[in-house]
Formats: C-alpha cells, sequence, structure tokens
C-alpha cells in the first residue's frame, strides 16, 4: 500500500477502495466541516443528509460504505436511524460524531453492536482530522477481512497443511518495564502467512482450530517453535521471559501440559522463564479442573498469567483462589483511559488489585507516550502494546531493542525517577 502525505501533512493511504459516505448531521456548519476533513483524506463520494429520514433514505437507495452519525437531530435521531438501519440489508460501517458526554455515547456504541452494525467508534466534536482517519483505517482492515470472510479463503484443509508444515509462525511482541524501559519478556503470538491467500488473521484461523479440534495441535506447535527461541534467547545471555496463550479449551487437556514441559526439558529452557496466559472466561466452568491444571503449571514452576482481565466475569474470590503471578489488563481499558473516567476507575481497581495480590501487573495496548506516562505513574509494572514494540518476527527483536533504547534515551521516559 502507498502513503502519499495530504497538504495537511497527514498520510493518506490512496488506495483505498472507493467509498461513498454519509454525513447525517442537521447543522450546516458541522457537516462543511466533516465534508472537508473527509475530502483532505481523499474521500471525495460524500452525500449529505440533514436529518435521520434523510439518512435512512439515502441508505435505502444507495450502496452506502459509511454512515458518519450525529446523534442530537429533529425528528429521527441517530438511535431511531441505527435501529432502522439495522432491519435493512444496511451493510456499511457506522461512525458517531457527537459532542454528547462520552458515557451517553458509549451506551449508543454498545447498542449498535447489539443491533448488528459494523460500529467503528465514535468522533467528539469538534472533530480532529487524524481521529477521521484513525477509524478510517480501521474500516479499511475491516473491509479485507470481510472480504475474506465472504470468499471463505481459508479452508480446514488449508489450516491442517499448514499444521503439518509448520508455517503457522510465532512472532514476538516485547515486553518491558515501566519502571526503566527494560527488556523484560516477548508474548508469542500466532501468525500465518499463506502463501498464495496472504496474511490470514489470527481470530480467523484460531476459532477455526477451536471449532474443529485442532486447537491443541496448533498450541503446541507454537510451543515447541517459540521454546526453541527461548533456548537460543537464555544461550545468548538475554535473560527474557516468554509468554505463551492456552486456549480455555486446551486447559483440562493434561497431554499438551506434559507435551510443553518436555519441550522445556528438550531445550533446556526453565519453566520459571515461562509464563502460561490463560484468558479470564476459561474459569467460569469447572473451577475444580481449572485449578488443578493452574496449580500443576505453578507446580512445575511455570508463571501463570490472567490475560484480558476485566472483559471476563473472574470473581475476586477466584483470584485469590488460582495460582497466578500476573494480571494482563485488557486493551479496552487502557487504550482510551484518559479519556474515559469508567475506564480508568477499572484501570487504577485492577493495579490496586494486582498489587494487593502480589501479582505482577501488564498493560496491553499502550498506544501513546500520555497513555505510558499515566500507567507509569500509577505503578503499572509491564508495558505490551504498539508504544514500545508492534509483534514482530523472532529476527527483527534486536534491532527493535536498539531502536528502543534509543526512543526511551530520547524520549526522556524516567525524568520522574
Ligand atoms: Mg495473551
Amino acid at each position: 500500500m502507498t502513503a502519499i502525505i495530504s497538504k495537511q501533512g497527514l498520510r493518506v493511504m490512496n488506495n483505498y477502495p472507493k467509498q461513498r459516505i454519509v454525513i447525517a448531521e442537521d447543522n450546516v456548519f458541522q457537516r462543511g466541516i466533516l465534508r472537508n476533513q473527509l475530502a483532505n483524506l481523499g474521500y471525495m463520494d460524500v452525500l449529505d443528509a440533514a436529518s435521520g429520514i434523510e439518512a435512512l433514505t439515502l441508505c435505502h437507495q444507495n450502496k452506502i460504505d459509511l454512515l458518519i452519525c450525529d446523534l442530537r437531530m429533529p425528528g429521527m435521531d441517530g438511535m431511531a436511524l441505527l435501529r432502522h438501519l439495522s432491519t435493512m440489508p444496511f451493510r456499511g460501517s457506522v461512525i458517531i460524531c457527537s459532542a454528547l458526554e462520552q458515557p451517553v455515547i458509549d451506551s449508543v456504541l454498545l447498542m449498535g453492536q447489539a443491533f448488528g452494525l459494523q460500529i467503528l467508534g465514535s468522533i467528539r466534536k469538534p472533530v480532529s482530522a487524524t481521529r477521521i482517519q484513525a477509524l478510517l483505517t480501521k474500516q479499511h482492515y475491516y473491509s479485507i477481512q470481510v472480504k475474506n470472510c465472504n470468499n471463505s479463503i481459508v479452508t480446514l484443509d488449508d489450516l491442517c497443511q499448514a499444521l503439518d508444515k509448520g508455517t503457522i509462525k510465532p512472532w514476538y511482541q516485547p515486553k518491558v518495564s515501566f519502571k526503566n524501559g527494560e527488556f523484560l519478556g516477548t508474548e508469542a503470538l500466532a501468525r500465518w502467512f499463506h502463501p498464495e491467500k496472504g496474511f490470514v488473521p489470527p481470530s480467523e484461523f484460531i476459532s477455526l482450530a477451536e471449532q474443529n479440534g485442532l486447537i491443541d495441535k496448533l498450541t503446541d506447535s507454537i510451543f515447541s517453535q517459540s521454546i526453541q527461541k527461548a533456548h537460543l534467547w537464555a544461550k545468548s545471555g538475554l535473560s527474557i521471559n516468554l509468554s505463551i496463550n492456552l486456549s480455555a479449551q486446551s486447559l483440562p487437556n493434561t497431554h499438551l501440559f506434559d507435551s510443553l514441559l518436555e519441550y522445556c526439558r528438550q531445550w533446556g529452557v526453565n519453566p520459571k522463564m515461562v509464563t502460561i496466559e490463560i484468558t479470564e472466561g476459561t474459569f467460569i466452568g469447572d473451577i475444580g479442573r481449572a485449578l488443578e491444571s493452574a496449580t500443576r503449571m505453578r507446580m512445575n514452576g511455570f508463571g501463570l498469567s490472567i490475560d484480558d482481565f476485566g472483559t471476563g466475569f473472574a470473581s475476586i474470590q477466584q483470584l485469590t483462589t488460582l495460582p497466578f503471578t500476573e494480571l494482563k489488563l485488557d486493551r479496552s481499558f487502557i487504550s482510551r483511559c484518559y479519556e474515559d473516567k469508567s475506564s480508568m476507575a477499572i484501570v487504577q481497581y485492577s493495579l490496586n488489585l494486582a498489587k494487593q495480590l502480589g501479582l505482577k501487573s501488564v498493560a496491553e495496548g499502550v498506544e501513546d507516550e500520555k497513555t505510558w506516562q499515566i500507567l507509569a505513574t500509577l505503578g503499572c509494572d509491564i508495558c505490551q502494546g504498539f508504544f514500545s514494540a508492534r509483534p514482530m518476527p523472532e529476527n527483527e527483536l534486536s534491532n527493535w531493542y536498539r531502536k528502543w533504547r534509543h526512543q526511551v534515551y530520547d524520549m526522556k521516559l524516567f525524568e520522574h525517577l
């Protein structure tokens, strides 16, 4: 994909598919601003609607790719418009644009999702071009995914072959210390680049594996490949932790755990340097079984992390019963904690809880310096997010590390110490 620089200096992807956009907004001035911002980003096919009814008619008569929707409009308001759209064969994405308080907008976003609409997010008024661009980029990737799904590019056969040939590889996302920027570990994430069909989104092949009884095989393959890398890191004197994900389905599978132990023995990797991440939802079912597996992992020295914390419904009792060593805060609270009071409350609560229970805290989804500073000040231990590093193939880690050390130095991230 080629990038060009617009007059405003924003990066614009100039080969996005042609989009037809509807702006539903009763205020002429606000419509004008949005239209201009979209034109600056290269989107010229824009239709105006001064009311909910007009927008509904436009969406009915045309194939619309994106609706930018105000909430307060005379007659049919934004919420009623979304409800009507959900009953039509409307396939476009939706961005909410409003000056209302964030909790109100958040409820509308949830409502839209519950209606089954593709909601990209919200833009606060006054509208910022950067925010529009971020949401439109998200839409671009969504349209690729939808295309992939519609064409069912990944078949079960493809998956079986990839597993047999070992072409699904672990990529590694570095984790660094909030305290001093130190490189502490990586999380191994499964990535699949099909030779003809290109990048396959993990959500797609992981659920395909789960639905067809192949998840243990996939997990085993990622384990064996990443433990070999952990061996090489240790051999080169790099003392970093390896985090690996275990599907809820695989937790009771003792064979899978035995083979993980065996890989560690075979490659001389101390289980203390390996953390097993389990999603919070796992513990809703059979707590006895979960407790048995989790305790066995801890007995053998592995670290145990509760992944995506805050998105499931783990009770405090479960958290204290199970022998966790790490609490991983979900990205949905981190990525906008400074602009949303409820997210900030959950972040502070979770960090306190981790501290009280003696667990290491990890923040996922740290994307900018402002979020970094907040989490560092709140005393979070470990950062994992695009701000410090994206997931990458193993051979790019050393290059990243060199750049990261410069970034840490240049940005004076640790002046507060
Ligand atoms: Mg994880």
